[in-house]
């Protein structure tokens, strides 16, 4: 009975999610064209109201990120037990991450080379913003040895997802290691994982007005008249965004495990509303690993892993607007790209995948790495970054809805899946 009245509870938060991201962007649009100029409307509404409410939903989930992945890690990776079963289960995670991204890339660069959005471009019409300070790049020896951490409560600190991932998996193999010798500190890991959980359903109640204030900043910030001139290579983008999200997950969930797509995309689709107006993956993992674990039966012992490896090495979406922002820039500044360019985009961008952080705009910045492999100008970056909010936050959702596909497929091969709840309506 009770179990009725929280499913009807829960439905009811996803519809509210959506009505404000809906009523949030309509009001975005009216302030925006509506209201007149004023402090009151910029300083008051915009950067004040908004904003404020804005970013502390957004930090408030921020705040369980690094607890939660934590602790629900060394459960899950206590429970599984043994190390040849998270090495399994590891390896083909990550496997598909690659072979996912890598096909992301070059859906991008065909749909890219179908519409050609920078042929014909008036640059004068389009805004130019100044291109970020230089990246910071690690060498990719670095990028591997900083997935151990020197100092564990040092990645925590800083949120670094690798390292921390590394030490809760390692925690929970020797807690399972020990047994019973180390109660103790499994149950303290399981109760303060329950705790994290409940914190996140408290958080997401108020889902709706954090949305709601996200969505009607951004588009009280940006307004259409930037988008004009940029609506190919935008189409572009969104057109492969979708073709990655609806058709080459959803066929690749039914080929690997004969569940209902459409299903899926409806119960999954809220977590991408949240990743749209939040544009952060990170921010994501603890409402993605609630829903895969409630509304669809994954067990938290696969999704605790694979939903945070995935926020932090798999960006699917992004590896589609660097790819596309590849070939627009390059026609931009009439460069031809040859055959062996591509590949080496294909090969880059699914690098940059990995390097790129869950949090919003890092997208850009990985693609300098990308542009730098085929010698194309990074000062391109400025033609792009001017309308990139929104399509962070389209991208967003692609990338952690990649990760979910992945950790259900990982789950149902696993063994790890409750079909009744995934069926369930
Ligand atoms: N905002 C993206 C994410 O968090 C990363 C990016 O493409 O900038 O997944």
């Amino acid at each position: 009975m009770t179990e009725v009245k929280k499913e009807k509870k829960k439905l009811g938060l996803s519809t509210k999610i959506f009505i404000a991201l809906i009523v949030g962007a309509l009001a975005g649009v009216v302030i925006h064209y509506v209201i007149p100029d004023s402090n009151f409307k910029n300083e008051f509404i915009v950067e004040g109201v908004l904003y404020v409410i804005g970013q502390g939903f957004i930090r408030l989930m921020q705040m369980l990120v690094v607890p939660l992945v934590f602790c629900s890690l060394v459960c899950g990776s206590m429970a599984i037990g043994d190390t040849k079963t998270l090495g399994k289960v590891g390896i083909k995670t990550v496997g598909f991450y690659i072979a996912t991204t890598a096909l992301a890339v070059t859906i991008a660069l065909s749909v890219a080379y179908l519409i050609n959005p920078g042929i014909g471009l008036n640059m004068d019409a389009v805004e130019k913003s100044e291109v970020a300070a230089a990246t910071s790049s690690t060498s990719i020896v670095d990028t591997l040895l900083n997935i151990i951490p020197k100092n564990p409560i040092g990645a925590m600190a800083s949120g670094d997802m690798l390292p921390i991932i590394v030490f809760a998996l390692f925690v929970g193999i020797m807690l399972a290691k020990l047994g019973s010798k180390a109660s103790t500190v499994a149950n303290f890991f399981s109760q303060f994982n329950d705790v994290m959980m409940e914190m996140t359903m408290a958080i997401m109640s108020i889902a709706p007005i954090g949305v709601f204030c996200l969505i009607a900043r951004t588009f009280a910030t940006v307004g259409f008249s930037a988008f004009a001139p940029m609506l190919k290579y935008m189409g572009s983008v969104t057109l492969a965004l979708v073709l990655q999200c609806f058709v080459v997950y959803q066929v690749l969930l039914f080929i690997f495990t004969r569940l209902n797509p459409i299903k899926f995309i409806k119960k999954f689709l809220p977590v991408m509303g949240f990743a749209f107006s939040t544009a952060t993956s990170n921010a994501t993992i603890p409402m993605s690993i609630d829903t895969l674990n409630k509304k669809m039966g994954v067990s938290k012992q696969i999704s605790s892993f694979t939903v945070p490896l995935g926020a932090t090495i798999n960006m699917d979406g992004t590896s589609i607007m660097q790819g596309v922002a590849v070939v627009f820039i390059a026609q931009v500044y009439g460069i031809d790209l040859t055959i062996g360019n591509l590949a080496t985009v294909v090969l880059t961008a699914t690098l940059a995948s990995i390097g790129t952080a869950g949090v919003p705009s890092v997208g850009l910045v990985t693609l300098a790495m990308v542009l730098n492999s085929v010698g194309l100008p990074t000062e391109g970056i400025a033609l792009i970054m001017g309308i990139d909010r929104i399509l962070d936050m389209l991208r967003t959702a692609v990338n952690i809805t990649g990760d979910a596909v992945c950790t259900t497929i990982v789950a149902h091969q696993e063994k790890a899946i409750k079909k009744d709840i995934f069926n369930a309506s």
